[in-house]
């Protein structure tokens, strides 16, 4: 049975991160673990604190078995590198247990970004889910990261066949319906004003009306 991990920022987390988790979960009959970055190497600083980040979760995934949350990014010194969390995850698991790492195709179209980028698919496959700035396929991907889209053209596989083999493999996952929510605009509908409580699970908006969060300073 493969270990599906969803990394990100969460900040915060929102129902189409949630939607998503799910859908994965399914597809495969196993949990998906969330995993929030404690600081992460693509994006400016987090509105929220990774404690805070991760609480969040916490609250968003109870009572629900399909979603879990891993810390360990949390527990780290310094910025969360994918590389690094995979090599982590692979020595704890072992050459032979499938691992799948889940992104958003906006973040799969910045994957030559990364730290060691190409070693990511020695570690683990790659899901890329689909999502409204731009549909999974490979056509898409050529056009917006060729690099990108050369690696994973070669490593193309159904969905169930990622359980099948420890790494190396990319498949897309579609959505439907596609998912429209993102932190940016929970953010910004905090800070200027628009309905924001139907983005996020209602215990996470109660989390944020508690904690004054993402009032103040660069909604980002
Ligand atoms: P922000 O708006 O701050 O950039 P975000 O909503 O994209 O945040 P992240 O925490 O950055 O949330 O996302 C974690 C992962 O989830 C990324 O791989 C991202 O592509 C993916 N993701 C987030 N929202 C969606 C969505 N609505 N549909 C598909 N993928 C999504």
């Amino acid at each position: 049975m493969p270990r599906i991990l969803y990394g990100g920022t969460f900040d915060p987390v929102h129902l189409g991160h949630l939607a998503i988790a799910r859908a994965v979960a399914d597809a495969f009959g196993e949990p998906v673990f969330l995993l929030p970055a404690a600081d992460p190497p693509h994006r400016p600083p987090p509105g929220a604190s990774a404690h805070q980040r991760a609480a969040m979760l916490e609250l968003a995934s109870a009572g629900d078995p399909r979603i879990k949350v891993d810390r360990r990014e949390l527990n780290r010194l310094g910025p969360s590198y994918t590389v690094d969390t995979l090599a982590e995850v692979r020595e704890e698991l072992g050459p032979e247990a499938s691992i799948i790492w889940v992104m958003g195709i906006d973040s799969l179209q910045q994957l030559d970004t990364w730290r060691q980028w190409k070693r990511l698919f020695e570690l683990a496959h790659v899901l890329g889910v689909e999502r409204p700035t731009g549909p999974a396929d490979p056509e898409w991907l050529v056009r917006h990261a060729p690099a990108v889209a050369s690696e994973v053209a070669t490593r193309q596989c159904r969905v169930p066949e990622l359980a099948q083999a420890p790494a190396g493999g990319y498949a897309a996952l579609p959505m439907n319906p596609l998912r429209h929510e993102s932190a940016t605009q929970v953010r910004l509908r905090l800070r200027q004003g628009g309905d924001w409580q139907s983005l996020v699970p209602a215990s996470v908006a109660a989390y944020i009306q508690e904690n004054g969060l993402y009032r103040l300073g660069d909604a980002g």
